[in-house]
């Protein structure tokens, strides 16, 4: 048992308590507004004045209140009165207070003895604080960038910074408490694959392959025309159907396969096979039976359109014979501010929590954590599995070779391996036609 001596009372506070004590430390807690002599040790104080061997309580009293009561926000008043960003808000939420204590990252120091605001700082990282800010500038599909963030721009975007905080708790409280029991967390890895597209040529028609035959002898890629026409001759298998390989590959290592498979109408970012032909119908129902299937929502799907997230939720109801309610948004398209509407579609874990053009920590943890809807200054249902890594961030966002890649990819499974997390990565199927690509997500599974 912990105690937590306080006098804030907040959605936010309690939020941020339940995550760390029960669901990461899997200890019980208490709150209390004052201290006795019977008070169960340890004693955390977060309220001036309190005395206890740790505080973790702010700088002054009107700041704590000011995260966790005070500013009250509505979707409406999102655009000024975001604390970190803009200037009329407290110091301790502003940019400039990332600093470094004791090797670990950190924000909104204080001269408590903990050094800084740990329970502000997890809430600050889970909610996603920052991405309420109308005024950041978005990518050209409307994403919150990495370069806008807090953890970019102070170099650490590749620590998970909450699980770092959390462990640097547990052994505080060991120092008070050795008896304690803390909930074991152990390293895992977790693949999975989005399929955008079962196939690079077949089943996609007569016009557009067409089209991409022309083009590509226009653009004089001769060996990709042999191949559409070899492919659609039936004299070579689609190099995107890799579904064979990446069932054994995961097989072989004990690892359950899990997809996200898009089943939309076709669109500039959507370009996939029909979702109600045979074929696709077929793929779907076969691969449900051989391995973890959910949906990946189209991008069209995550414009405003809330018909097309539901038509595609039923369409894969259909496919799989399972519900929708597992996702992974296509092109990781999905800001903070919009998580809490997946509520209204049943969606109770979403495993988009990453950024395209960054691997690393969105989010500062590689544990799943639930979704805190700060606009609403509510808890939701969802459960956030936050991706560390995609394929394409290392090649066609950073344009790195395989091998180049590696020693990213190295350095950021030390990481996680540092706080006992989810691995999580995603190879796209079409990603596996390429050898070196296929041998480097192999490499990752030996890890
Ligand atoms: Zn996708």
């Amino acid at each position: 048992m912990v105690t937590i001596v306080t006098d804030i009372r907040s959605p936010r506070l309690d939020y941020v308590l339940d995550y760390i004590f029960s669901e990461r430390l899997g200890i019980d807690y208490n709150i209390v507004f004052e201290q006795t002599a019977d008070t169960p040790q340890p004693v955390i104080s977060y309220k001036v004045g309190a005395q206890s061997n740790i505080t973790i309580a702010p700088r002054t009293y009107n700041e704590v209140r000011s995260v966790f009561n005070n500013i009250d926000f509505t979707t409406s008043q999102r655009t000024e009165q975001v604390p970190v960003i803009q200037g009329n808000v407290p110091n301790f939420m502003r940019q400039t207070d990332a600093t470094i204590i004791d090797q670990m990252p950190v924000i909104f120091p204080t001269e408590c003895n903990f050094g800084f605001d740990l329970f502000a700082a997890v809430f600050f990282m889970l909610a996603r604080v920052e991405e309420y800010n109308d005024n950041a500038p978005l990518d050209q599909h409307g994403r919150f960038m990495a370069s806008q963030s807090i953890a970019l721009k102070n170099n650490w975007l590749h620590i998970p910074v909450v699980d770092v905080w959390i462990e640097k708790l547990k052994a505080e409280l060991l120092t008070i408490d050795p008896t304690l029991q803390f909930k074991t967390e152990k390293f895992e890895l977790s693949p999975s694959t989005d399929v955008d597209s079962p196939w690079c040529y077949l089943h996609k028609g007569i016009l557009r392959n067409t089209v991409g035959l022309c083009r590509d002898l226009v653009q004089l890629k001769l060996s990709n025309a042999i191949t559409r026409v070899m492919v659609l001759c039936r004299l070579k298998s689609d190099p995107h159907f890799t579904f064979r390989k990446i069932l054994e590959m995961n097989n072989k290592h004990s690892i359950e396969s899990h997809f996200f498979v898009l089943l939309a109408k076709r669109g500039k970012y959507d370009k996939s096979v029909n979702p109600s032909s045979k074929a696709m119908t077929k793929f779907v129902k076969e691969l449900s039976k051989q391995a973890k299937v959910d949906l990946h929502p189209s991008y069209a799907s995550c414009k405003g359109s809330f018909g097309t997230f539901g038509e595609e939720q039923q369409c894969f109801e259909q496919l799989a014979g399972k519900p929708a309610n597992a996702i992974r948004q296509h092109y990781l398209l999905r800001n903070a501010p919009e998580y809490h509407w997946l509520e209204n579609f049943g969606v109770t874990t979403d495993y988009t929590m990453s950024y395209a053009s960054h691997a690393g920590f969105r989010a500062g943890t590689c544990h799943p954590f639930p979704f805190f809807d700060f606009a609403n200054n509510r808890f939701t249902n969802i459960s956030i599995h936050p991706l560390v890594l995609m394929d394409t961030t290392l090649s066609e966002y950073q344009h790195l070779s395989a091998n180049d890649a590696k020693q990213q990819i190295a350095n950021l499974l030390t990481e996680v391996k540092k706080v006992n997390g989810q691995f999580s990565f995603l190879w796209h199927n079409s990603t596996f036609a390429n050898t070196q690509w296929a041998q480097l997500y192999e490499w990752i599974l030996n890890q």
